[in-house]
């Protein structure tokens, strides 16, 4: 449910309507807009004596949403979330882009390819300190080694950094070092670890699950907010099709779909989404042309070496091509990249 409070309600009305809803075993979630504050209300299981509510002064109408997610839908809060991080932002008229090595594989590695990007255009690096790996022989990251080479990137470069927690365990030492927790597709629906992402506070780029419907997609970003944590970057990453072309099908049309649906960022991973370097910067267009918020690209300076994910990684010259493309592109879409 929805609480829409009128343009001229005052913060002693606001805070009047939010104690009421606490008192009736509710969750208040207030959200001061440009226009007017709307109080989200969550944690009830049958319907609300919205009478009560209503008679409040400065209440102007009670929206039900019929959405099983709330906090993350439009309905809840009709403006675009703009995710600050520094001075970068994801969302709203920005494109950003993210770029670096599925995996950090030794300093000099990760130094290479972030200063590569940095200078390319890239905002934020990325790279995997825990990889989630489909084999347990294969390399499994640097763990804190990693994750410590990244921040040393950062700031010789000018970079944030998104970096992917794998388990409970771990997260907050990621939390530490990354300025962005990635949660991979793998863990899309550890309800757990999106609860301790959530309680971090800190930005979290949430993957979708290579089989995950939309709603279950949407319904994982919930549990992140239900935290409190209003920072959530959505990214299309592939699912899992027929097609034995690529190693996933990019879900382009999860895209506007979710910016409909949704008031979060959405970005799109070609890099995982196709599985093959060659389609990378073609995909990379069409999801800026369906409305995308950002990408997330794996680079590598020598992909044939490369210890995760070679076949799908561009060169830095690749990139910095499809950097020119994108910004060529980004005033049809009325974007800044
Ligand atoms: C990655 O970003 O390297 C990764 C493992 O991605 P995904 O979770 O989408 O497979
Ligand atoms: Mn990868």
């Amino acid at each position: 449910m929805l609480i829409v409070m009128e343009t001229a309600a005052s913060q002693e009305a606001v805070k009047k309507v939010c104690a009421l809803i606490e008192e009736m075993g509710l969750t208040a979630h207030p959200m001061p807009g440009a226009q007017r504050t709307a109080i989200g209300v969550t944690g009830n299981k049958s319907r609300v004596d919205a009478d009560r509510i209503m008679t409040q002064p400065g209440v102007k109408e009670i929206i039900h949403v019929t959405k099983p997610y709330k906090l993350v839908s439009r309905e809840f809060y009709p403006e675009d979330t703009v995710v600050q991080i520094g001075d970068v932002k994801v969302g709203g008229s920005e494109f950003t882009i993210m770029a670096g090595p599925c995996s950090v594989e030794s300093r000099e590695q990760c130094l290479t390819i972030a200063e590569a990007v940095a200078k390319a255009g890239a905002k934020i690096l990325r790279g995997g300190a825990y990889k989630p790996r489909t084999s347990p022989y294969t390399f499994q990251g640097l763990k804190e080694e990693g994750l410590k080479i990244l921040a040393e990137a950062r700031d010789k470069f000018g970079l944030l950094v998104v970096t992917e927690a794998i388990d409970t365990e771990t997260i907050d030492l990621v939390a530490h070092y990354a300025d962005i927790i990635q949660i991979g597709a793998r863990n899309m629906q550890n309800y757990s670890l999106l609860r301790k992402a959530g309680k971090t506070q800190k930005p979290v780029l949430l993957k979708r699950g290579m089989s995950a419907t939309l709603e279950e997609f949407l319904m994982a970003a919930e549990y992140i907010m239900a935290e409190g944590n209003r920072k959530v970057i959505l990214c299309e990453r592939g699912v899992r099709t027929f097609a034995d072309h690529t190693r996933n099908t990019l879900d382009l049309s999860a895209i506007p779909y979710v910016k409909r649906t949704s008031h979060l960022p959405i970005i799109a991973d070609p890099s995982h989404g196709t599985g093959r370097k060659d389609k990378v910067i073609p995909l990379s267009r069409a999801a800026m042309a369906v409305g995308a918020d950002g990408l997330i690209i794996e680079v590598h300076h020598d992909p044939a070496n490369a210890l995760s994910d070679g076949p799908q990684a561009i060169t830095p010259d690749m990139f910095e091509s499809l950097v020119t493309q994108l910004r060529e592109l980004a005033p049809v879409m009325h974007k800044k990249c």
